[in-house]
């Protein structure tokens, strides 16, 4: 397969804008407003973000995330996968750019299912900026295993009754609405028997049970609440899509969120490993710099080579999609593979980032901390690692045939006697030659 993404050379000059705007104006929003990314901002901080967001609205780079068929810019992953990488390092990058998940994939599964009505009510104001939404999946008792998932939605008359619980939904508590997974249908399989519902935040019945909180964050962080649906009555258009249609809806609306996930992991083990290189290049031990030292210099060319492997890996699926391979199993299985390589070269290069700096790297004087914080949700979120190998082995077996024999197809004895018939010929003038020579 022919492979090319290079950058045109004026998206290069958006990004190099970008790169110098989330260094000016984005990182200092993380340091002084820490955790009001993912909220509608109050007025006194409205007036400091809303000329941000103005200033990407300019440069035409606000809200990408949408397809040219749904009325978005189109861009495409690759476009979206560099932009990703530069925001990745800052809290607030996503959110200025409005491109925050779980927003981006609600958005896109509004922008194809929703009613002119809904679009209205919850898709402009989301594309704006102006409200914020979750996703409701998993459950205090299946996750990675979405056969055991359990929430219902029940017909009743021209409403559906929506009743369960549900686990990790990021942000309910600042959020407007959210897209809910339930079962209509408990007599089939669930990847046929659950379907995709809207349901405001303020409908009778939602209940937030308590905020629980992901690793050491404080209270005000992101919460990712234990959500009630108590008897919730949602009118019947607040299905997304088709009855049993959940898992395809759902898997197009990951399948984006996870090339771009992957993209900001280059884009935050990049930030590191810039760290780490500026550390060991400043700290000395003995008569030099720690960047001397033949195990420091190991750790960093190891830590470079895992990034640029990693890197031109998500670029090339991010690629594939943009040629027309859409979702199909030759991207599932990179997009998986990316999925896995996310939180391996996460772990390792934010590692060898931490270690480096010494005690520094492991206090909260520089943004080391937070990242390595970061690094198990990379394995367990939108499925664990596992899942994603198992789901990358299989797409990548059916590639592969059996050996129609008991040995090998590459087995040598076969192949010999066969390569001795091909050469049948050459092999009988060596021998008579040989025969005549001994003569
Ligand atoms: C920061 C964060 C944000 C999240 N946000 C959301 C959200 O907004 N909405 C939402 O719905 N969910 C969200 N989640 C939940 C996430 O999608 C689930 O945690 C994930 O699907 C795994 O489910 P689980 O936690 O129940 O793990 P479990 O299903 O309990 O699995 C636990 C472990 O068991 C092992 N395991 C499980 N299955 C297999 C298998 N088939 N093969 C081998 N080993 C296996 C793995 O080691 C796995 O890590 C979020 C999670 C995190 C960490």
């Amino acid at each position: 397969m022919a492979w090319d993404f290079s950058t045109e050379p004026d998206f290069e000059e958006q990004l190099a804008w970008m790169r110098d705007f989330v260094k000016e104006e984005i990182a200092p929003l993380d340091l002084v407003f820490p955790h009001m990314d993912h909220r509608v901002p109050p007025p006194w901080l409205k007036s400091v973000v809303d000329p941000l967001k103005q200033a990407v609205k300019d440069r035409g780079l606000w809200a990408c995330h949408l397809g040219a068929d749904l009325g978005g810019k189109g861009f495409g992953q690759v476009k979206l996968s560099l932009m990703n990488e530069i925001l990745a390092p800052y809290q607030w990058g996503p959110t200025i750019f409005g491109v925050q998940g779980p927003d981006t994939g609600n958005a896109e599964i509004l922008a194809h299912y929703g009613t002119a009505e809904q679009k209205e009510q919850y898709l402009q104001p989301l594309l704006d900026g102006e409200l914020f939404s979750a996703f409701s999946m998993t459950e205090p008792q299946a996750g990675a295993d979405p056969t055991l998932l359990e929430c219902r939605a029940e017909r009743d008359g021209d409403e559906w009754v929506l009743t369960g619980e549900k686990f990790f939904t990021s942000n309910a508590d600042h959020s407007a609405f959210f897209i809910v997974m339930a079962v209509t249908n408990p007599e089939v399989s669930r990847y046929k028997g659950m379907s995709m519902f809207l349901v405001p935040r303020n409908a009778p019945g939602v209940e937030i049970v308590r905020p629980t909180q992901y690793m050491g964050e404080s209270d005000d962080a992101m919460g990712h609440p234990h959500v009630r649906y108590a008897d919730v009555r949602l009118p019947l258009d607040s299905m997304l899509g088709k009855e049993g249609d959940a898992f395809v809806i759902a898997q197009t609306r990951l399948s984006g969120g996870r090339i771009h996930h992957a993209m900001r992991a280059v884009g935050q083990a990049q930030y590191a490993f810039d760290m780490m290189c500026e550390r060991a290049l400043s700290r000395r031990s003995g008569n030099d710099v720690i960047a001397a030292k033949q195990m420091v210099q190991e750790a960093i060319a190891t830590a470079y080579a895992e990034i640029e492997q990693f890197r031109l890996f998500v670029l090339r699926a991010a690629w594939k999609i943009d040629q027309g391979h859409g979702y199909s199993p030759e991207v599932r299985k990179d997009i998986a593979i990316a999925k896995v390589l996310s939180f391996n070269v996460m772990r390792s290069v934010i590692d060898k980032a931490v270690h480096i700096h010494g005690a520094l790297g492991t206090s909260g004087e520089t943004p080391l901390a937070r990242l390595w914080q970061l690094v198990p949700a990379y394995g367990i979120w939108d499925g664990p690692t596992e899942t994603h190998i198992t789901t990358a082995a299989r797409l990548i077996l059916k590639d592969h045939v059996p050996s129609a024999d008991l040995w090998p197809s590459e087995w040598i004895p076969a192949r010999m006697d066969a390569a001795r018939t091909k050469f049948a010929d050459a092999l009988e003038q060596r021998r008579l030659g040989e025969s005549a020579v001994n003569a």
